[in-house]
């Protein structure tokens, strides 16, 4: 993060207080906005740090999920797991096996409630998409002229 102080104090208390997220308001406006990052590499510098930690945030949850549906995977087709938890811990195998089933489903539930919290609060999906349409078109630019001609525009 840049030690620069903000140009336009006034400004840069707003673009905080929105945590630098100007999607939501209308283009009209935005414009100032948008010139304060133009102007302001301090706010400039906050505001790419907030979208990425949106973006980290997000990826981090559909993960989460994805470990935990990986888990309830694990659990109905792995039949030795029920075998080791048995002799180990000398649980009984119904109970061990329902409570570790309730116990995936929770976590599967609250990620992706966590998820769906994140894309909503968060401008992350925009964020995530640019990234994304921006990884495509660095990987168009890569390709030879005779595929990229094949391509639709
Ligand atoms: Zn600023």
């Amino acid at each position: 993060m840049t030690r620069t102080r903000c140009t336009d104090r006034v400004v840069g208390a707003i673009l905080a207080s929105w945590r630098y997220d100007i999607s939501g308001i209308s283009p009209e406006m935005r414009k100032d906005y948008e010139q304060h990052f133009v102007e302001c590499a301090r706010c400039k510098a906050r505001q790419k740090f907030h979208r990425s930690l949106d973006g980290t945030l997000a990826v981090l949850t559909f993960l989460s999920a994805i470990f935990f549906l990986f888990a309830l995977a694990v659990l109905k087709h792995v039949k030795p797991m029920e075998h080791m938890a048995f002799k180990t811990f000398g649980l009984d195998i119904e109970d061990t096996y329902h409570m570790l089933f309730s116990a995936g489903i929770a976590g599967l539930c609250f990620s992706l409630i966590a998820l769906t919290l994140v894309l909503l609060a968060t401008p992350a999906p925009s964020y995530l998409g640019g990234l994304a349409s921006k990884r495509a078109r660095r990987l168009e630019r890569r390709l030879p002229a005779a595929i990229r001609s094949m391509r639709p525009r």
